[in-house]
C-alpha cells in the first residue's frame, strides 16, 4: 500500500514503524503525509534528526526502486528541518547495510548540521 492510501506499509517488530504509529515515543520535529522527522536518541551533531517514510522499506536502495516519489518526500522533509534548524545547510546520510553502519532496517535519512562539518571519513 502506498503512502497516499490510509494505512502505511508496516513491518512487525520494526522500531521506526512503531515510532511512526506513535507506539514508541520520539521527539517529532516535523511531519508530512508521507514522512516523519524526529530527533536521534544519540545525537552526533547539534542538528541530528532522522527522517523516515511512513511506509516501511528496509533501506534507501529498496525505497528508490519501489517508490522514488516517496524518497523525494523524505529529502524534502529533511530540507525543511534543516531550513528551520541549520540555515538550510546539512549533510544527509543513508547508511545502507550492516557494514555501512545501518542498525535499524527501516530506511532513514540522518540530517546532520548546526556545526561546521568536516570531510567525510570512511
Ligand atoms: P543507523 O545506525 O544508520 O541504522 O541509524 C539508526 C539511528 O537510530 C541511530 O543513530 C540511533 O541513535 C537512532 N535511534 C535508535 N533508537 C532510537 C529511538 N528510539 N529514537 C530515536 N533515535 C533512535
Amino acid at each position: 500500500m502506498s503512502s497516499n492510501e490510509s494505512a502505511p506499509l508496516t513491518a512487525p517488530d520494526c522500531l521506526f514503524c512503531r515510532i511512526v504509529a506513535g507506539a514508541v515515543p520520539a521527539t517529532v520535529v516535523a511531519e508530512n503525509p508521507a514522512a516523519v522527522a524526529f530527533r536521534d536518541i544519540d545525537p552526533q551533531a547539534p542538528l541530528h534528526v532522522l527522517v523516515v517514510p511512513r511506509d516501511h522499506h528496509a533501506d534507501v536502495a529498496q525505497l528508490a526502486a519501489a517508490d522514488p516519489a516517496l524518497l523525494a518526500e523524505v529529502v524534502s522533509l529533511a530540507e525543511l528541518v534543516a531550513s528551520d534548524e541549520s540555515g538550510g545547510q546539512f549533510r544527509l546520510v543513508f547508511n545502507t547495510g550492516p557494514s555501512a553502519g545501518q542498525s535499524v532496517f527501516h530506511v532513514h535519512a540522518h540530517v546532520l548540521g548546526g556545526v561546521e562539518l568536516g570531510r567525510i571519513n570512511a
